[in-house]
Parts: structure tokens; C-alpha cells; sequence
């Protein structure tokens, strides 16, 4: 994927994540359209239900936050 970082984490990252509701993943992406990317990216690498229990997470240089 040409427009996605891939990072490492640990669980410090999903406590702080969750405690000050950061928003990566496609499912608050205003580009994410009935269950797809309205850019043709894949998504399932960055989608939420895929996040928990990682030691990397991929975030998109596309991202489109409201
Ligand atoms: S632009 Fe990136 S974050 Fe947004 S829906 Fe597409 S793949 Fe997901």
C-alpha cells in the first residue's frame, strides 16, 4: 500500500488510543463508503477490528478526519 505507514506498538499505545479517542482507523475516515475506501485502498489492514492485539499498526496518509 503506497499511502500507509506501518509503525510498531505496544499496549501503551491501544491504553492511550482508547483513553484519548484517537481516530486512524478506516471506520472514521470520511473516505471509508459502505465498507470500502472511496480511494480504492485496501482496507483491512487499517480497519478497527483489526487493530487490538497488534505490535504494528498501519496508519493512511489519506486519512480524512470531519
Ligand atoms: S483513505 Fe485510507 S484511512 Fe481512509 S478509508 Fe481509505 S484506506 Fe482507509
Amino acid at each position: 500500500m503506497l499511502s500507509a505507514v506501518k509503525i510498531d506498538v505496544d499496549q501503551t499505545f491501544f491504553r492511550e488510543s482508547e483513553a484519548y479517542a484517537l481516530r486512524y482507523c478506516c471506520e472514521d475516515c470520511t473516505l471509508f463508503v459502505d465498507e470500502r475506501c472511496a480511494h480504492f485502498w485496501p482496507t483491512l489492514d487499517h480497519r478497527r477490528a483489526q487493530q487490538s492485539q497488534k505490535t504494528s499498526v498501519v496508519f493512511c496518509k489519506e486519512f480524512c478526519a470531519d
